[in-house]
């Protein structure tokens, strides 16, 4: 055998996407005059905004002049983007992270993938059930999750744990310890979120078993309740177990521009005593060139005035759209959550219809499209995910549509 671990094209994340694409393919060519509105999209629509849009330019004219042109950049990031995150982010929020603690990227969709690599080959992974499928389809590869079961859509070496109505979509603290956990608040798909003292908990815990957590922040920027934590480090000890990862992609709109980073504090070291944060340098640097000069001019000019309060409103647009659906939903009888520190709204299959059951019913009957949450892992099977990420048009017009069902 010389392929590599091939197990991972059974995951249900391989087809969920394409599945959807097809469905909806085949039902606007069947009904041409239908419009469908889309509340699947787990992409941002609104343009990048008018600050970012200049500092792009102004880069792009210093790489026209041998002066000031830039050819790679450092590996771990510009130290103009890295302190000024470290004092736009971190400071505000009175922790003591430092610009050499944070690792420029080209998103987080690459260091949730790549930061496996840092742990070893027998590493014992926990996820959230349902979850981004980029943590445990990263493993899969790795070849550190056992064998597949294709009736339950579990991996046997894989510590699940379910988010469901019962705890609310926080899971709880899992009996068997796990070495990596991964976390996601805000998160996405259920658009849950936890409050300080239980994310607390989950560092004190990870501190008592020597566990790493890998929490993933992309969301941060959506939240609007006071007690929900903006990063990892605003709880004590958190220094000593944690990896944050943040993206520019939601708050800023950078999806098809790219840039995110991960946050590896010095005091991070393994059971072993080994530096977390070396390794990381070590692995970012031989396998990363960093990303574009432009494109991190463009990531500073996100915290200057003018671009946070451009991104606030962007954000502010899509929070009320997640309104409408969330309230939209409610007043059409269905069991919600999320929608509020989150641009994803979290519904209850209505009937006990199965998640693609509920896929194709509001395909057909109100031509709208959104995710079954079977997709994102077990638990999610009779929930559906709708996102706030569309026009305001459109969500209200969907809305509409649901009501009158
Ligand atoms: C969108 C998203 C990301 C960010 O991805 P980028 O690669 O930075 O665009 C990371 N984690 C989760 C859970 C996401 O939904």
């Amino acid at each position: 055998m010389i392929h590599a671990n091939g197990d991972y094209l059974k995951l249900p994340g391989s087809y969920l996407f394409s599945t959807i694409a097809k469905k909806v393919a085949a039902f606007t060519e069947a009904n041409p005059d239908k419009k469908v509105i889309r509340l699947g999209i787990g992409d941002v629509t609104q343009p990048l905004c008018p600050a970012v849009i200049d500092a792009i330019h102004k880069a792009t004219d210093e790489m026209a002049a041998a002066e000031t042109f830039h050819g790679y950049s450092p590996d771990l990031g510009y130290q103009f983007l890295r302190e000024t995150i470290a004092e736009k982010v971190f400071r505000p929020l009175g922790t003591d992270i430092t610009a050499e603690e944070i690792f420029i990227s080209d998103g987080a969709k690459s260091d949730s993938a790549n930061i496996q690599e840092i742990f070893a080959k027998d590493t014992k992974i926990a996820v959230c059930d349902p979850v981004y499928p980029v943590y445990v389809d990263t493993n899969v590869m790795a070849g550190r999750t056992g064998t597949y079961d294709e009736t339950t859509g579990l991996w046997s070496n894989v510590i699940y744990m379910p988010c469901t109505a019962a705890n609310g979509y926080s899971p709880e603290l899992p009996k068997e310890v796990p070495d990596l956990i991964y976390l996601c608040f805000p998160n996405n798909p259920t658009g849950a979120t936890i409050s300080k003292a239980e994310l607390q908990e989950w560092v004190d815990y990870a501190n008592k078993n020597k566990a790493v957590i890998v929490y993933d922040a992309a969301y941060e920027a959506y939240i609007s309740e006071a007690g929900v934590p903006h990063s990892i480090f605003e709880c004590e000890g958190a220094r000593d177990c944690a990896i944050e990862l943040r993206s520019f992609s939601k708050n800023a709109g950078f999806t098809g521009t790219r840039l995110g980073y991960a946050v590896i504090p010095k005091d991070l070291k393994d059971a072993d005593g080994v530096s977390l944060h070396a390794l990381w340098a070590r692995r970012h640097g031989t396998k990363f060139n960093g990303a574009p000069y432009i494109i991190q001019r463009a990531g500073e000019a996100v915290y200057s005035e003018e671009g946070q309060r451009q991104t606030r409103e962007q954000i502010a647009y899509y929070m009320n759209n997640a309104k409408v659906i969330y309230d939209g939903l409610k007043s059409a009888g269905y069991t919600v959550s999320g929608g509020v520190n989150a641009p994803y709204i979290w519904l209850k299959t209505p009937d006990g219809m199965t998640s693609w059951e509920f896929f194709d019913f509001l395909l057909e009957k109100a031509n709208v499209v959104g995710t079954p949450g079977s997709g994102f892992g077990p638990s999610g099977e009779g929930h559906f995910r709708l996102t706030a990420f569309g026009s305001y048009e459109n969500s209200v017009e969907a809305m509409e549509r649901i009501k009158a069902l």
